[in-house]
């Protein structure tokens, strides 16, 4: 059945900020899921202050409905928060994801790669079945990452195994506790079952976690995969330094060759991170027209190091910008972590060339926010800039906070990337429908569901018989295992 013609009136509007022109007293129109016209209209019609431009796009989430601060979970370096996530609360994935998917809608966020975090190995497909619930109560598009997963669950192990560093391995049930595995084999069949919900609006995608967590086979019968279906790969990569000696040691002709032998790299593929790409490897991934989400607050809040951002502009990489549950402020504001990634910029290549020039820059961060980050959600799709014919995802903010009176329209896009944040967000449209209108949630109650997911996690707290210092011996023989270069057979 067609949808009604639904349409915006607004004082300013960027195609794509930094890219073009910005129009004046403008009225876009759109029926089904796309933009029938976008036409000047008389200054009564719009609101004074709105400002419409593509909605943005969160190239890599896990879809928390809370932060796991609010689990008792402190930051950390990675390899060290991973095992802490043991004592995270269990929830009910429609309700946890659901209110996660709101407050990025909240934040102008269109679209979302949501990489599934398993509370019970047998149950993904139920658990995905919620998350693609929640997808579609809350109208955001989401491109569900099926996790494969398994290798490496307590370290990344080369020459020794992790249990033969403990003087008292019986101490540590987890040690020796039998621990579900899905195979293969049962992971594509729930690909396979959850491609049934697929719509506008919710994809699914093989998520091998990472390469220290999936086997050869896994990562080779995906790749087939990929490329006879077409469907999209989304995959942690070189997130630490750790990582990246395991894979050197593992992989002596080098990971990404690797990853080219077995077709993996492709413009279907994501990496999340990236940090410890080397410029080699930035340039082979590029040639494949590999798609990058660099994911700066994470990398900031987990230890991990920061993404070679001039190499990746220099050899002129594909990415956008993932928030990874983990935004600088844990209120999922992507405004920020634009903006963070544009310090970046500006920080590592100084000077009167390239990008440090915010002229150059905003444009840059603009394109990740609002293109080319999509591409890691929905493949090249035409989204991400309001022409006609093109998919009616939008975002409407206020700007009487951070436009108090005329600028010159060139220096809109710098001001905008310098000041806005989630809390000048009025307005999220996406596939033509109002999800967020002024500046509330209208798809779900969210106000009634974060107060649920809050007393769940809370009585789960208050009742829990572990806690996050129970982890602290373990942790100690986590570190022993990594300075003792355990994961790089001693190298
Ligand atoms: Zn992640």
């Amino acid at each position: 059945m067609p949808s009604p013609r639904a349409s915006w009136a607004v004082e300013r509007l960027l195609p794509l900020p930094g890219h073009g022109p910005v129009l004046r007293n403008q009225t876009l129109s759109a029926r089904d899921g796309v933009i029938e016209g976008i036409v000047p209209t008389t200054g009564e019609n719009v609101q004074a202050g709105s400002l419409a431009m593509p909605a943005f796009a969160n190239a890599h989430d896990h879809g928390r409905g809370l932060p796991t601060l609010s689990c008792g979970i402190p930051d950390g370096p990675l390899e060290l928060w991973v095992s802490r996530l043991g004592v995270e609360p269990h929830t009910l994935s429609f309700l946890n994801t659901a209110c996660a998917f709101a407050r990025m809608a909240q934040s102008g966020i269109g679209a979302a790669v949501h990489c599934h975090n398993t509370q019970n190995g047998r149950t993904l497909l139920q658990e995905a079945q919620g998350v693609a619930k929640a997808a579609k109560a809350v109208g955001i598009r989401i491109a569900f990452a099926v996790p494969f997963a398994g290798e490496n669950p307590f370290v990344y192990e080369s020459s020794a195994p992790f249990r033969d560093i403990f003087d008292y391995p019986d101490q540590f049930p987890a040690l020796s506790a039998s621990r579900y595995r899905r195979s293969l084999q049962e992971g594509l069949d729930i690909t396979d079952a959850l491609a049934e919900l697929e719509s506008e609006t919710f994809h699914v995608q093989y998520g091998p976690v990472g390469p220290q967590w999936t086997d050869r086979a896994t990562l080779e019968a995906i790749s087939a995969r990929s490329a006879s279906t077409g469907r999209r790969i989304h995959m942690h990569f070189f997130e630490t330094r750790l990582q990246q000696e395991w894979a050197d040691a593992t992989f002596p002709e080098g990971i990404v060759n690797y990853f080219d032998k077995i077709g993996l790299l492709s413009p279907r593929l994501t990496l999340a991170h990236g940090v410890w790409l080397r410029p080699d490897e930035i340039e082979l991934l590029t040639a494949r027209g590999v798609l990058l989400s660099c994911n700066i607050s994470s990398n900031m809040r987990l230890a991990s190091g920061l993404p070679p951002i001039s190499t990746i502009i220099d050899k002129n990489m594909k990415f956008g910008i993932g928030l990874d549950g983990m935004s600088l402020e844990d209120d999922d504001d992507i405004l920020r972590e634009a903006r963070l990634l544009r310090g970046l910029m500006q920080t590592t290549q100084p000077g009167i060339l390239g990008p440090g020039d915010s002229r150059i820059s905003t444009p840059v961060c603009f394109n990740a926010l609002m293109r080319t980050g999509r591409e890691s959600i929905t493949g090249p799709d035409n989204g991400g800039l309001l022409e006609e014919g093109r998919p009616a995802d939008m975002v409407i903010v206020n700007t009487d906070r951070v436009l108090p009176y005329e600028i010159p329209d060139a220096i809109l896009p710098e001001l905008l990337l310098t000041r806005l944040t989630r809390r000048d967000v009025r307005t999220l449209v996406v596939n033509g429908n109002t999800i967020v209108d002024n500046g509330k949630c209208q798809t779900i109650p969210q106000e009634d569901m974060e107060k649920e997911l809050h007393d769940i996690v809370q009585r789960a707290l208050k009742q829990a018989t572990a806690s996050y210092a129970d982890t602290v011996p373990w942790e100690e023989h986590i570190r022993r295992y990594y300075s003792d270069s355990l994961h790089t057979n001693g190298q």
